[in-house]
């Protein structure tokens, strides 16, 4: 561990500003030495890799702690609005260097390592990743959370504390085999439980009807625990909250029950009520609508409700601290908004504590739901849109059920009033779906419930006003809903300026970047078919078993084994991309047009210098708006060409029977070319993009192909490739979450970025 330490060398190289003070490094190593010893109880004789990370990682901490206090306390005195984002996924990855990076601590914290013989970047690497989120949605919510803290907003994450995080994916044999994320096996730094702020929520009984208003009663009681982790912004000293909820059995849990067989049956029975926040479901863009996934969110909104309402009823009024009752004001002082649909429970229960419990009016409190909630809209694919069953409603939440009706009947009325006899257009507006099992239409519940409603890309927000008719008619909201576009992506892999110009870093780091290892293809779940509903997950994993078959034979051909390799990395997850992204050439981003939302990995690839091919949907557009069509290499159909493509009717024949190459790869996979010992083993692929692919892969086949030849050709030619990468760099400026986040504050939050800086404070302890 004491070996000469080129990360080191590179470190020194590339730091602007220099070593931090002498000082500075002999109190890191001082509180190192301190933790190891305190905290870890280890001397250097026993301690391993892992308890060296814990003791820089907990020395790393403290400097976080005094920002942290006194950034809350700034916001309890100034009141400012406060933004609450609700989530069930944030992807936040590793901390250690993060914070280091947001705190100035970290070339400093690499010679105090070194001068105490280790490795720093060996003991980042003990870190497990923070898995809270599938992809795209999850990192987006992690991004946001870093630049709310870096523009200075008084913000706050709320989401859940998985005990499990997405799976660790094994590739065993060539297929993928899940395993148990057990992140917190070895304890957490980052994150400091608040059991004295536990919070009940209430799941099933029965509502009661009385002349003073309404009574949920004889519910089942779950506690949720929060644990609060720190969000610092970038080297302004301010430190944001993301609040986690845990679910806890209360200490009476069943034992009261008189059908429960006694006192060892009920307590081990505590596991029933604990598992809301066991696991995080492995859906990204599917709904399953699973019992116990909704009650994770109801039980995030629940909890993260009555926070926000404690917070505002005890917000300071000049120098005294007054009980606010006069919840008129909350949307002057709070925004809520909605990850997803994920969180739309929000919407009902905040009308249920205004209404039963603050005893509102319903109109007063709708006009206040209303003006402080906004929904973020993630995509169009109608088998992720969540659908919840009225059964499963009526049984899990009984009163909810019944505001999500008079809502309804509310918005149908005016509905109708703008549209006589328009029975269709109540039909396809109407947030209960009839037919078969009646279902909630989560999508119509937000966009009803919302004052704003986002896409994630310009491409996305047209189709979902071309699409979701609710936005377009008046409701007679306070505000009317609009659609407005906010893209964005912030992994820090350099410390990129990303405001229009580059750094000196970056600069340097261009002359890297033009030239290095084969591309890495990408396998786009779009690609995937759906109709396998059931057995989609199977499907996925046949599509990761066919990259591997294909990769066994290529790899091992006497041909082409030496010129080109096909490499499936297994386990993809943040600290995964922040290292293979920042080494390709090249970036996929081949949806067929209309079906990605956004996509975010076509971003970071921007940035960090590769150049793209990619159809004109999503995220791809802007990125060819701001660095030049010319800049990308774009190919296949666009929106339109879809759409006519559907009124003439896809065949995937006509383009199998056209294009030899295309039959003969196919017809390669059918007939087990890559799976010799197994022949029809990709058979139901290959049925799939014959006769049901909703995709319809082989039209944008041949356009491909062909611009796959001009990135050949321009591969050859270093100068003109590494001219596009410069353009692509300089344009990607957009597409920064600050930019971003900056753009929520304005137009959906009402609020205006501060920018604001605190005084940093002295941590010396
Ligand atoms: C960015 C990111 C994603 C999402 O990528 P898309 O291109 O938007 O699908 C998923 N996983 C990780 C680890 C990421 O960093």
């Amino acid at each position: 561990m004491s070996k000469p330490l080129s990360d080191h060398e590179r470190r020194k190289q590339i730091s602007v500003r220099g070593l931090a003070g002498v000082e500075n490094v002999t109190d890191l190593k001082q509180n190192f030495n301190r933790h190891l010893h305190f905290t870890l109880v280890k001397d250097r004789n026993v301690a391993t890799r892992r308890d060296y990370y814990f003791a820089l990682a907990h020395t790393v901490r403290d400097h976080l702690i005094g920002r942290w206090i006194r950034t809350q306390q700034h916001y309890y005195e100034k009141d400012p609005k406060r933004v609450y984002y609700i989530s069930l996924e944030f992807y936040m990855g590793r901390s250690l260097q993060n914070t280091m990076v947001n705190l100035a601590l970290e070339n400093a914290c690499d010679e105090a390592t070194y001068q105490l013989g280790l490795d720093m970047e060996e003991l980042e690497d003990m870190e497990e990743d923070a898995g809270l989120g599938n992809g795209g949605l999850g990192r987006l919510a992690a991004c946001f959370l870093d630049s709310m803290a870096s523009l200075g907003l008084a913000a706050y994450g709320y989401g859940i504390r998985y005990e499990f995080g997405i799976f660790n994916q094994k590739i065993v044999n060539g297929w993928q085999v899940e395993e148990a994320d057990d992140w917190l096996r070895y304890g957490n730094p980052w994150e400091k439980a608040r059991p004295e702020y536990m919070r009940p929520v209430h799941f099933y009984g029965r509502t009661e009807h009385q002349p003073g208003g309404v009574k949920w009663v004889d519910t089942q009681v779950v506690l949720a625990l929060p644990y609060d982790t720190p969000i610092p912004g970038y080297r302004n000293n301010v430190v944001n909250t993301m609040r986690l909820w845990s679910a806890k059995a209360p200490c009476e849990f069943n034992l009261k029950d008189f059908n429960v067989g006694g006192y060892i049956q009920a307590v081990l029975d505590r596991n029933l009520a604990e598992n809301i926040s066991r696991v995080l479901y492995p859906n990204d863009n599917f709904f399953e609508g699973k019992e116990l996934r909704l009650k994770q969110e109801y039980f995030v909104v629940s909890a993260t409700l009555q926070d926000i309402i404690r917070r505002f009823k005890v917000s300071k009024f000049g120098s005294r601290e007054i009980a606010r009752t006069d919840f008129s004001k909350l949307p002057d002082k709070v925004a809520i908004q909605l990850n997803d649909t994920h969180p739309a429970m929000a919407i009902p229960e905040l009308m249920r504590v205004l209404v039963d419990e603050e005893k509102l009016t319903w109109e007063n409190a709708w006009d206040i739901c209303v003006r402080t909630c906004a929904y973020t809209n993630h995509t169009v694919l109608p088998e992720a849109l969540e659908r919840w069953p009225v059964d499963l409603f009526a049984h899990l939440l009984p009163r909810h059920l019944e505001i999500v009706y008079e809502i309804n009947r509310r918005h149908l009325e005016k509905v109708a009033a703008k549209y006589p006899g328009d029975n269709d257009r109540l039909c396809r507006m109407s947030l209960i779906e009839e037919g078969g099992q009646k279902r909630i239409n989560m999508a119509h519940l937000c966009i009803v419930g919302s004052h704003a409603v986002n896409g994630v890309a310009q491409i996305h927000s047209d189709i979902l006003k071309a699409t979701m008719y609710v936005p377009k008619i008046s409701t007679s909201l306070s505000v009317m809903p609009y659609i407005t576009v906010c893209t964005c992506v912030r992994v820090k892999m350099f410390d990129a300026n990303l405001h229009g110009h580059l750094s000196p870093l970056m600069s340097r780091r261009l002359c890297q970047v033009s030239r290095r290892n084969p591309t890495i293809n990408k396998n786009h779940p779009n690609n995937s078919q759906l109709i396998y509903r059931k057995s989609f997950i199977s499907f996925a994993k046949m599509i990761i078993r066919l990259i591997t078959a294909i990769g066994e034979v290529i790899n091992n051909d006497p041909v082409v084994g030496d010129r080109l390799k096909v490499i499936f990395l297994e386990n993809y997850r943040v600290t995964l991309a922040e290292k293979i992204i920042p080494a390709a050439d090249l970036s996929e981003q081949i949806s067929t047009a209309g079906t990605e939302a956004s996509g975010t990995g076509n971003m970071k690839f921007m940035l960090n210098g590769a150049l793209t091919i990619g159809t004109m949907d999503g995220a791809n557009v802007e990125m060819a708006e701001e660095a030049g069509e010319e800049n990308l290499f774009i190919f296949g159909m666009r929106v339109d060409d879809v759409d006519a493509l559907d009124k003439r009717g896809y065949h995937a024949e006509e383009y199998y029977n056209r294009l030899p190459e295309l039959k003969q790869a196919i017809d390669q996979i059918a007939g087990g070319f890559f799976s010799p010992k197994q022949p029809d083993l990709f058979k139901e692929i290959v049925n799939m993009l014959m006769h049901h692919d909703r995709f319809k892969v082989f039209a944008d086949y041949e356009d491909y192909i062909k611009c796959q030849e001009k990135v050949n050709a321009l591969y050859k030619n270093p100068k003109e490739w590494t001219k596009k990468v410069i353009y692509n760099i300089a344009g990607c400026g957009k597409f920064s979450s600050d930019r971003t986040i900056a753009q929520y504050a304005r137009e959906i939050w009402g609020m205006e970025p501060t920018h604001e800086k605190l005084p940093a404070p002295d941590d010396k302890q």
